[in-house]
């Protein structure tokens, strides 16, 4: 070889190291750069191309078998010293082959162009390795990140230090917060805990809401990172919250209902207890309210229970709760209260229902029993207490008194009424009972016509007792038909003992709504007239218009068939019930008996004049005659007999007398001045 050509060949090898460094720097940008599988192989397939001036160069891939050509292959094999190959090989696999050819009129590939080659496939190796695992993780990335823009979850992740890493879209809906104003921030900003399972969050806006959390960890490298996924439970706590609170309140008043009221209750007799305070139960039952339902609808019912609910809260306290028990019957609890605050409350609570209530266009108006019973003196546990304010309220109904505390006889549950159901079965057998009789006085024909049978139990112990102390008892226990038996047989014996001694009196017997459920009770007294041969219309029925309206349907065949028989059938209480007069019209009734509470006012009150006034009037307009019971005055007296009531009754003319000494009675002369004077 020449110097000239050594010098020439030097220069070549120079170049080419030169060239080789050149494309060894770009292969190495390509390696670094983040350039696509197919952006990477067409750059090698030209940089070879151009550094190792071949006419035509190819680079198949081994995972995808495409080949990317650049340059024009020659159209006949070429001489085996005008073409190159080598495979590229990354982590001792091959990832492709590259192969270079020159035309056969150019110069022959020289041993310095085959070792560039070599060393580039070990780059392009990499390269192509290297873009392609960027590829998968890419598109690995994209997947998840597709799965995490998609999850209703908020995902956050976050480094050991609880800075926040990433934030997904729903995250951003969650909190409110654009990712890039929570990266690298801590997580203390969004959430209260970070321990899995329920807790709160805090949104952009600053209000909170309940989340439930899950939290997994990942290494990402060598990175640790906790992965949060996030819901917001605002919708479901709102519906668990409207189930519970649907679990323990009434639907129409929303008010707490039973189960609430008895876990209060529990609770502040606990810390009463504690205290040593004591607190106050009132159950509070509506009088007749079945009868506003039956007469006026179940509507107008549950519109005057709202409004009565309403009314109610006004006088309690927020401590205080009021619950409804069911149907019309209410309990106040004050967690502290005296008997002696108790009473003014369930004094105002009455007085609240002096206002009638306008429902529908319909003016009514309520009374109410209220029970009051007080913990620890009538009992130390929730139920007891309520039972006991329970019976305190029926006290109260029974005396219409209003309101009552709590008093160990009259429980039923107390040994005292034990005591009475058992003596009065006795009592019924034993003829310890005995009847006294109120004259009924006619206007009209100037005389006592009728006399009202008025039980008595002369109790070995406790002296005369009164029927509304035994009547109820009876009526609860199946004794009233024993009871009502022994008295209508009483009744008309005596009726038959007047008329042996020559006085034509009629009597009146009270029955219970529970007679008149009981199918064979006109049989009973269609044999008892029989028996003591008295005519039927020498007896008339007394029911009150209370159990009469709340139960006309089961009624009306009893009475029906009563009327037919020629018993009279009148209506006791009348006023006090909401009896509607278009339903009285189809009653077999021929006789009305205004309440006492009307008649005993009606010389002092004008609406009770006028009550009386027109109730006389439509009975008249029925072909019914009209009772004043209650007589107790001569200005009442007077007055009746103005408005054209029929018949009177009352203290005035007599009070409840023995048979015998109503005889006596009957036939002195000292009674007849005081009815001597209609005329
Ligand atoms: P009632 O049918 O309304 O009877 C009238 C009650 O008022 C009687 O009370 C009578 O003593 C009383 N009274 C009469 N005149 C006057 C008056 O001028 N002023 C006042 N303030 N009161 C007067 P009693 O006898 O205690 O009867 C109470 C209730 O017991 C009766 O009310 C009646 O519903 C019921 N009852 C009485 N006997 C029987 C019975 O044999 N069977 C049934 N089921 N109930 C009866
Ligand atoms: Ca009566």
């Amino acid at each position: 070889m020449s110097q000239q050509d050594e010098i020439n060949s030097l220069a070549a090898e120079i170049v080419h190291a030169y060239e080789e460094l050149h494309l060894l720097y770009e292969l190495g940008d390509v390696l670094t750069s983040d350039l696509s599988v197919s952006d990477v192989t067409h750059l090698i397939v030209d940089k070879i191309l151009h550094a190792l001036s071949a006419g035509h160069a190819e680079l198949t891939l081994a995972s995808s078998e495409q080949t990317v050509r650049v340059g024009q292959a020659s159209e006949t094999p070429v001489a085996s010293d005008h073409w190159l190959q080598t495979g590229l090989r990354s982590a001792g696999g091959v990832v492709g082959t590259l192969k270079v050819e020159r035309a056969p009129e150019d110069e022959p590939f020289s041993s310095p162009d085959a070792k560039l080659l070599d060393a580039v496939g070990t780059l392009a190796g990499n390269a192509i390795r290297n873009a392609q695992l960027v590829q998968e993780l890419r598109s690995n990335e994209a997947h998840l990140r597709a799965v995490l823009d998609n999850v209703a979850e908020g995902i956050i992740t976050v480094n050991d230090a609880q800075c926040i890493a990433s934030f997904n879209p729903a995250a951003e809906r969650i909190f409110g917060y654009a990712t890039r104003d929570v990266l690298g921030q801590d997580l203390r900003v969004l959430l209260d805990h970070f321990g899995a399972g329920e807790t709160r969050g805090h949104s952009a806006d600053g209000h909170t809401f309940p989340v439930d959390l899950k939290v997994s960890d990942m290494w990402l490298d060598d990175q640790h990172l906790l992965i949060y996924s996030v819901r917001d439970i605002t919708a479901r706590k709102e519906a668990e919250a409207a189930l519970e609170h649907q679990a323990l309140h009434d639907a129409l008043t929303d008010l707490p209902n039973r189960v609430l009221l008895h876990d209060r209750l529990q609770q502040a007799i606990r810390a009463a207890q504690r205290d040593g305070a004591s607190v106050a139960l009132l159950v509070m039952d509506l009088d007749r309210f079945k009868e506003v339902n039956d007469t006026f609808g179940h509507h107008i019912g549950d519109l005057l229970l709202e409004q009565l609910g309403e009314r109610l809260g006004s006088v309690l306290r927020s401590s205080d709760t009021i619950a409804r028990l069911g149907g019309d019957e209410f309990a106040m609890l004050l967690p502290t209260a005296t008997f002696e605050d108790a009473r003014v409350i369930a004094q105002r609570l009455l007085d609240l229902l002096e206002q009638p209530f306008t429902l529908g266009g319909l003016q009514l108006e309520i009374d109410a029993s209220i029970g009051l019973a007080l913990s620890p003196e009538h009992g130390t546990d929730a139920d007891t207490l309520l039972r006991r304010a329970d019976v305190a309220m029926y006290v109260a109904k029974r005396n219409k008194a209003g309101y009552a505390l709590y008093v160990a006889d009259q429980d039923q549950h107390s040994p005292m009424r034990l005591a009475l159901v058992a003596e009065l079965r006795r009592a019924i057998e034993q003829d310890e009972l005995s009847l006294y009789f109120q004259p009924k006085f006619c206007f009209a024909s100037g005389k006592v016509t009728c006399a009202e049978a008025l039980v008595r139990w002369e109790h070995p112990q406790h002296g005369l007792l009164s029927p509304d102390l035994f009547v109820p008892i009876a009526e609860q226990t199946g004794l009233i038909r024993p009871l009502s038996r022994w008295v209508l047989n009483a009744a008309l014996r005596q009726v038959n003992r007047w008329r042996r001694d020559g006085l034509d009196l009629a009597v009146a017997v009270n029955l219970s709504m529970r007679n008149l459920h009981d199918p064979e009770i006109a049989d009973m007294i269609r044999k008892l007239l029989t028996r003591w041969g008295v005519p039927a219309a020498c007896l008339t029925i007394e029911i009150t218009e209370s159990s009469l309206m709340a139960d006309a349907a089961q009624a009306l065949e009893v009475l029906e068939r009563l009327q037919a028989m020629g018993v009279g059938v009148s209506i006791d209480d009348f006023g006090t019930g909401y009896s509607s007069l278009a339903y009285l019209k189809r009653l077999p009734v021929n006789e009305l008996k205004i309440d006492k509470s009307f008649v005993a006012h009606m010389a002092s009150d004008e609406n009770d004049l006028a009550i009386v006034r027109s109730t006389v009037g439509l009975a008249h307009d029925l072909g019914l005659s009209v009772v004043a019971e209650g007589v107790e005055d001569q200005d009442t007296w007077d007055l009746l007999v103005e408005v054209g009531c029929d018949i009177a009754q009352g203290y005035f003319i007599s009070r409840p007398l023995p048979p015998l000494v109503l005889g006596e009675w009957l036939v002195s002369t000292d009674w007849e001045p005081r009815y001597a004077r209609v005329a």
